[in-house]
C-alpha cells in the first residue's frame, strides 16, 4: 500500500444553504481559498464568529451541506465554555448548539458542535482492493512510531487522507504533508 498523506484540520464550520443566506445574504455563494484533497471540498474565503461563552473565528469549509455542524479543537472548549463530543462528521445527535455570527447576521444552531473522530478516506477502487467499506477499522501507523486505529470513509468523491485535528496532531509531532501506511485491518 502506497504512504496516505496526513491532512490536518483546523476549527471549521459547514452550512447549509438556509444558514448560510442568514448569516451572508441571499443567494450567496462562497469563495474558493483553496481546494482541499477530498474532490470538490474547499476552505473557503469566508470566515465566521462562533460564539458561546467566549468567541472564536472559524472558517467555512464549502461547498454547502444538507446540515451545519461546527467542528472545534479540544482546546477550544474551554474558550467557549462547552463541552463538545467526538464524532464522525454527520453524527450530531446529541451535541451541543451554538451561535454562528457573519456579515449579514446571527443564527443559533441547536446541536451540530463536535470535535471531528480522526478518520482514514480512501477512494473506491482502494478501499476494493483492501476489502474495506466505511466504517471498516484500520490500523495506521506514522514514521514516528505513532498508530492509530481509525474508521474507513470511502465513496466516489473519496480520495486517500488520513484526517487529524491540529491538537492532536501538535501533541503528536505530526506535521501536514507527512504520510502514514496502514498496518493492519
Ligand atoms: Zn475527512
Amino acid at each position: 500500500m502506497e504512504k496516505i498523506p496526513v491532512g490536518l484540520s483546523n476549527r471549521h464550520v459547514h452550512l447549509c444553504k438556509q444558514d448560510l443566506e442568514k448569516l451572508f445574504g441571499k443567494d450567496y455563494e462562497l469563495k474558493v481559498l483553496r481546494n482541499l484533497r477530498q474532490p470538490g471540498q474547499f476552505a473557503a474565503e469566508e470566515k465566521v464568529e462562533i460564539i458561546n461563552r467566549g468567541c472564536l473565528s472559524a472558517r467555512i469549509v464549502g461547498p454547502i451541506r444538507s446540515h451545519t455542524q461546527v467542528e472545534i479543537l479540544s482546546s477550544d472548549q474551554d474558550i467557549l465554555g462547552l463541552k463538545a463530543p467526538t464524532r464522525i462528521s454527520g453524527n450530531i445527535e446529541d451535541t451541543p448548539g451554538i451561535r454562528i455570527k457573519g456579515p449579514k447576521g446571527v443564527i443559533k444552531i441547536k446541536k451540530g458542535v463536535i470535535i471531528a473522530e480522526k478518520h482514514l478516506h480512501l477512494s473506491e477502487e482502494e478501499s476494493r482492493v483492501l476489502n474495506l467499506k466505511t466504517g471498516s477499522k484500520v490500523k495506521l501507523q506514522h514514521p514516528n512510531g505513532t498508530e492509530f486505529e481509525v474508521q474507513v470513509r470511502t465513496g466516489k468523491d473519496h480520495l486517500s487522507e488520513f484526517h487529524l485535528d491540529k491538537d492532536e496532531a501538535n501533541s503528536l509531532g505530526i506535521k501536514n504533508g507527512n504520510t502514514v501506511r496502514i498496518t493492519r485491518k
